[in-house]
């Protein structure tokens, strides 16, 4: 096997190009990154379910379709991680919660079937926040997820086992589902590669709803190509989401490598202004745009007028649409069940103890949002300024390629930290989500360090459905930085 695709630095596109050549078995591969996890994923609380026997038994028969000389696919034995509100036909699916406890879905997601179709492994159900609200996986009703540069750090959430299980090397692939965030921002804590697509471009189906008109299913990647391949291998119009859309085309990875010339950014001022902003963070920005204008970029000032509304409006939207989604676990369909005897006693036994506080707190705040008298006050007004939202997005962009960013007003916080304080963790979201009010592509991406180490992303984020562009800006950035590149000492010192 070639040196460079042995170990568990190796790229998911190393992997392909190996396996498709017969360079490296699948197995082999396989088995070094579930060694690897075997070591890490008990420190870190990366994973709901692991599926080892599944992914050897995946691989295995990605080497035997390599021996029979059929063609193989464009992840041809490389191992992925799926965040647990995706569904996996047979294989435990809980979202996080206790009211789908031993729920096993009968069927796959649109993106697992793509994945198979791709010969890819998939390696397990990864840890998330209860059906992923939340920004740090503290809302999992199962055990938290450790930052694997600090194991006293939130991964981030709502998919930060996704982003810890790339970050710690268990996988160089997983994919999250982002509604406000929740791909990038633990991207972001996480230092790798994450993208939210544009609405629309990658199905639904078989995603878990929590807020429909917002939810995305994006990758988690250690380099811009690999989320290129990542984003390739799910993309695309399938006719069981009705929102999914036929613009959505495959990246061209060749084009990525077009540098920064000829490409406008856009920096939206008021909203860097805002207080928040932690000093090193706007240190890493203004120096990532610095770098963009001397690779040969211009740059432009754009305005976000209605941005400072968006958090308001998405916890208005998101609930509302949530306490819809949620009227189903009723101890009838799926999962937990308790009590029996009288109907609605089982009901609400069963919806009191199986779902978290926070899941409660959304389906209170949504229900009232709905009801009778209060729907235009509160849902109806929140529907205009997402229209206003979107509105300054599609402006900004009118003279720009993409938009510069920050993820995060700060680096990952520490675990705990403000489990108590559910205002806190909403504001934590104050730059991403703006994006998914409006609908458009974006892309968290690894810029730097703060001072205590830990990663910093920015976001890129672009005309709806050019990816491409954004992975260009990120893959010239990823020429010059070496941020993407630094490991967190436990995906090397534990297998060491
Ligand atoms: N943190 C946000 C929330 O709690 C976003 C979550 C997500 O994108 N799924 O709703």
């Amino acid at each position: 096997m070639s040196e460079s695709v042995k170990g568990i630095g190796a790229t998911a596109e190393a992997i392909a190009a190996a396996v498709r050549s017969g360079n490296a078995s699948a197995e082999e591969i396989t088995r070094a990154f579930l060694a690897h996890a075997d070591k890490t994923a008990g420190m870190l609380g990366t994973y709901l379910h692991r599926m080892s026997e599944e992914a050897l038994r995946a691989a295995r028969a990605v080497d035997a379709k390599r021996a029979s000389g059929a063609p193989l696919g464009a992840l041809a034995g490389v191992p992925v991680a799926i965040k647990d509100n995706i569904c996996i036909r047979g294989v435990p699916t809980t979202c996080g919660s206790t009211i789908l406890e031993g729920y096993r879905p009968p069927y796959d997601a649109h993106v697992i079937e793509r994945l198979r179709a791709a010969d890819a492994v998939l390696v397990g159900k990864t840890n998330c926040d209860e059906f992923a609200m939340g920004s740090s996986t503290e809302n999992s009703a199962y055990h938290p997820t450790k930052n694997p540069w600090d194991l006293a750090r939130v991964p981030g959430g709502s998919s930060g086992g996704s982003a810890a299980a790339v970050a710690a090397r268990e996988a160089p692939i997983a994919y999250g589902s982002d509604t406000g965030g929740s791909v990038r921002q633990p991207a972001a804590f996480c230092g790798v590669y994450g993208l939210k697509p544009t609405y629309g471009a990658v199905s639904r189906y078989g995603l878990v709803a929590f807020a429909s008109s917002l939810d995305q299913i994006g990758p988690f990647a250690r380099t811009a190509r690999d989320t290129a391949l990542a984003y390739n291998a799910v993309a695309g119009p399938d006719a069981r989401d009705m929102t999914s859309r036929a613009e959505a085309r495959p990246i061209d990875l060749a084009a990525l490598e077009g540098g920064m010339k000829g490409l406008t950014i856009g920096i939206p001022r008021d909203l860097l202004e805002g207080e928040g902003l932690a000093p090193e963070i706007r240190a890493c920005f203004d120096s990532a745009a610095a770098a963009f204008a001397s690779h040969g970029a211009r740059l432009i000032d754009v305005s976000l007028p209605s941005a400072k509304h968006a958090i308001a409006t998405y916890y208005l939207i998101a609930p509302a649409e949530a306490s819809s989604n949620l009227a189903r676990y009723d101890g009838v369909r799926y999962g937990l069940r308790a009590g029996d005897g009288d109907l609605r006693a089982m009901y609400e036994r069963t919806r009191g103890q199986g779902f978290g506080r926070e899941v409660r707190r959304r389906i209170l705040l949504g229900t009232y949002a709905l009801s009778a008298g209060y729907y235009d006050a509160y849902y109806l007004r929140a529907q205009k300024v997402r229209t206003l939202v979107r509105g300054d997005f599609l402006k900004a962009l009118s003279g720009a390629d993409a938009l510069l960013l920050p993820v995060t007003p700060t680096t990952a916080f520490g675990l705990g930290e403000k489990v108590e304080d559910p205002l806190a963790m909403y504001l934590n979201d104050i730059y991403s989500i703006p994006a998914s009010l409006a609908g458009v592509p974006a892309l968290s991406f690894p810029a730097g360090f703060g001072a205590a180490g830990l990663p910093i992303g920015l976001q890129l984020v672009g005309h709806p459905f050019a990816e491409e562009t954004l992975l260009r800006i990120a893959r010239a950035y990823e020429t010059w930085c070496d941020a993407a590149t630094k490991a967190p000492p436990i995906a090397t010192e534990v297998s060491a």
